[in-house]
């Protein structure tokens, strides 16, 4: 990823061989109608006109981004990003019905981490069940009260998660500020380095469904 004044480019190789590379870019748009998002992607010279507008007219972006830009395909797409607000519960009153993944609390991308939420979710769901579905020993609790500890739980793991993906979300806007610049780059290299050496933000990626959900079976 690099970070520039008029916002930031990621590119990753998109075939096994990397003789294919996909970027992306986020944009900051007006909101639209269901019908207007697909005039907006529909119109493919309107979305070339503004990576051009980016990273062409201005001369900061190394030549990769720029022969990049210049050399993509014609058939770009637009993902307008929308986000859940935060629910208080998953529940429905007679428990019934019990929301997870994007329904639940869908989030921008930017931190990768509406699927994995989306599986923290499904695992962590199924133990509950597997606890209130095998044979009850006295004391146990109700199956209501394991689903809202389970709701908890998850609640408040999703809430943090999404204030990661906001910092990596704000971390993308265009910042006029050279020193800026280099402060993002600097964090995102860290950032990655850290993971290599599988430190850092274990909290994110070495979360534990058996361990640190509720687990009640334990209790
Ligand atoms: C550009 C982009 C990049 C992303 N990058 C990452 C990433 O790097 N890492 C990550 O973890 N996540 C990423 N995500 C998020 C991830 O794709 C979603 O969070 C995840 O797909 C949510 O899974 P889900 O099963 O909850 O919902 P969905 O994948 O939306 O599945 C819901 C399914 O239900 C079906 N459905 C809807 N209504 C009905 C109905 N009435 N009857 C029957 N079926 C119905 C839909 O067709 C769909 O198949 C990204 C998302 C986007 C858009």
């Amino acid at each position: 990823m690099l970070f520039g004044e008029r916002g930031a480019v990621g590119f990753m190789p998109a075939n096994h061989e990397g003789t294919e590379i996909g970027f992306f870019s986020g944009f900051e748009v007006r909101e639209r109608e269901r019908g207007g998002w697909e005039v907006f992607e529909g119109d493919k010279k309107g979305l070339k006109g503004m990576l051009g507008e980016r990273f062409l007219d201005g001369g900061e972006w190394n030549g990769l981004v720029r022969e990049l830009c210049g050399k993509c395909r014609e058939d770009l797409v637009a993902w307008p990003q929308f986000a859940i607000p935060r629910l208080d519960s998953w529940l429905s009153p007679q428990k019934r019905v019990i929301v997870i993944g994007d329904a639940a609390h869908a989030m921008p991308p930017s931190g990768g981490q509406g699927a994995a939420t989306a599986l923290e979710d499904a695992e962590t769901l199924a133990y509950a069940f597997t606890f209130i579905f095998s044979k009850k020993r006295p004391g146990d609790p109700e199956p209501d009260e394991i689903l809202r500890s389970w709701q908890n739980h998850r609640i408040e793991r999703v809430k943090k998660i999404t204030d990661f993906t906001n910092e990596s979300s704000a971390l993308r806007k265009p910042s006029s500020s050279r020193l800026q610049r280099v402060i993002k780059e600097l964090v995102i290299r860290m950032f990655f380095m850290v993971g290599k050496m599988g430190r850092g933000k274990r909290w994110l990626y070495g979360y534990d469904a058996v361990e640190e959900s509720f687990d009640q079976g334990k209790k």
